[in-house]
């Protein structure tokens, strides 16, 4: 049984083949540079990559070549279902759903919300319906799995009419990855299912964290866009909405234009000058770089601040979880964030935190109640999970 899991964005489209049973992946990849002379289809089968280029190809051509490269591969036989990313759902989809016209017609609502990303989205959608009729397609939602959020956690303090009128509420991203952690976290700890709070970290690019109480959000760092919470590679997080007019005014530039800084320039990207790359940050920060120094220092005071706060719904912490690509392979920010979080009781094992867990059960604290514990995110799997968990349904 495998699922054919695809995440299409504005220039890539990227792919997997996934048996959800027994977790293994076939084959992924990712067709990218799209609309360009540079397009490439790269995949890697069998521990092997391989590249072809695509010179000028959309999204139909791409994904008609993925579809080709599973037939060749012998992939296209056992396939069950089409497993699709879906950013933005709004207050639409509270879980992973089986795309109908009138699913695909919720989407397209949620396109004001996710103006980025759902439209590739639903191209994926339209393409993949054509490529493979009759075959079940499934959304899965970036934002599904924080619908459980009460309304105190989702509300902003601001005229309550823009929440009718415009949408204006807390949704939240990543929802994928860290439902996925946090059931990971439950078999690696043994927590019970039915009585845990953890606070889940995904460090990516983009970063958000989530309080997670007995399998629930309960509330999370991003908002209404993923720009909301703490400090990413481009993205500020958090930051005083007076800036936009105050910079923007200062230097005679529409607010928009501001807020795209706030999105592609910030972060460690604006404070260090040099990247959006916490590896390359943390090599500047050892060499002397000041500004990579500040940014590393701000990255993880800004995390350790937000993890305390998401504490507060759950009344006491039993697990924290670091995942993303900066939290299962950053020791650095692992250390200075729990170090900053001593006074939950953490006490990190700097042993253990090198080799990022492993072989301890992912634990990089002494003790275990609470602990801190790296988890690999693999949001892939979780969509395939979902898509034949619907397919098995019927
Ligand atoms: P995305 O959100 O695009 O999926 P990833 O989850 O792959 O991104 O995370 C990318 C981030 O992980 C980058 O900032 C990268 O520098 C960081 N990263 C990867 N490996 C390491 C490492 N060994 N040390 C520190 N940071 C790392």
């Amino acid at each position: 049984m495998n699922v054919l899991v695809l995440n299409c964005g504005s220039s890539s489209a990227k792919f997997a083949v996934i048996d959800p049973r027994t977790s293994k992946e076939h084959v992924s990849g990712i067709a990218q540079r799209l609309h360009s002379d540079g397009a490439s289809l790269d995949w890697k089968f069998n521990g092997t990559k391989a590249s072809k280029a695509l010179p000028g190809a959309g999204h139909d051509e791409a994904l008609r070549a993925v579809v080709t490269l599973l037939q060749d591969l012998g992939l296209t036989d056992d396939l069950v279902g089409v497993g699709h990313r879906v950013v933005h759902g709004g207050s639409k989809f509270s879980g992973s759903m089986a795309i109908t016209p009138e699913v695909v017609a919720k989407i397209e609502e949620c396109i004001p919300l996710g103006p980025l990303h759902n439209p590739p989205n639903l191209i994926g959608i339209r393409i993949a319906q054509e490529l493979f009729p009759g075959m079940l397609q499934v959304g899965v939602f970036d934002t599904a799995f924080h619908q459980t959020m009460p309304e105190v956690a989702y509300t902003y303090p601001v005229p309550h009419e823009w929440l009718e009128a415009y949408g204006v509420r807390r949704y939240g991203f990543h929802g994928t990855s860290h439902r996925f952690v946090a059931r990971q976290a439950l078999v690696q700890t043994g927590l019970p299912a039915d009585h845990h709070a953890i606070v889940t970290a995904h460090l990516g690019n983009g970063c958000s964290c989530t309080s997670v109480l007995n399998g629930r959000s309960v509330d999370t760092t991003m908002g209404l866009t993923p720009l909301e919470g703490v400090m990413m590679g481009t993205r500020s997080g958090s930051v005083d909405p007076a800036i936009i007019g105050h910079v923007a005014g200062s230097l005679r530039v529409p607010e928009q234009q501001v807020l795209d800084a706030l999105n592609k320039k910030s972060g460690l990207l604006g404070v260090s000058g040099l990247s959006n790359d916490m590896r390359f940050i943390e090599e500047q920060a050892g060499k002397g770089h000041a500004r990579s120094a500040l940014a590393l220092d701000l990255f993880c005071y800004v995390l350790a601040k937000s993890l305390a706060g998401l504490v507060v719904p759950l009344g006491r912490l039993d697990a924290l979880v670091f995942t993303g690509g900066i939290g299962e392979n950053s020791v650095t920010v692992r250390a200075r964030t729990v170090q900053h979080l001593a006074f939950l009781g953490l006490e990190l094992d700097p042993a253990a935190n090198a080799v990022h867990g492993r072989g301890q059960h992912g634990r990089i604290t002494v003790g275990t109640r609470p602990q801190a514990m790296v988890v690999p995110t693999n949001e892939e799997l979780m969509i395939a999970m979902d898509t034949a968990e619907i397919v098995q349904r019927g």
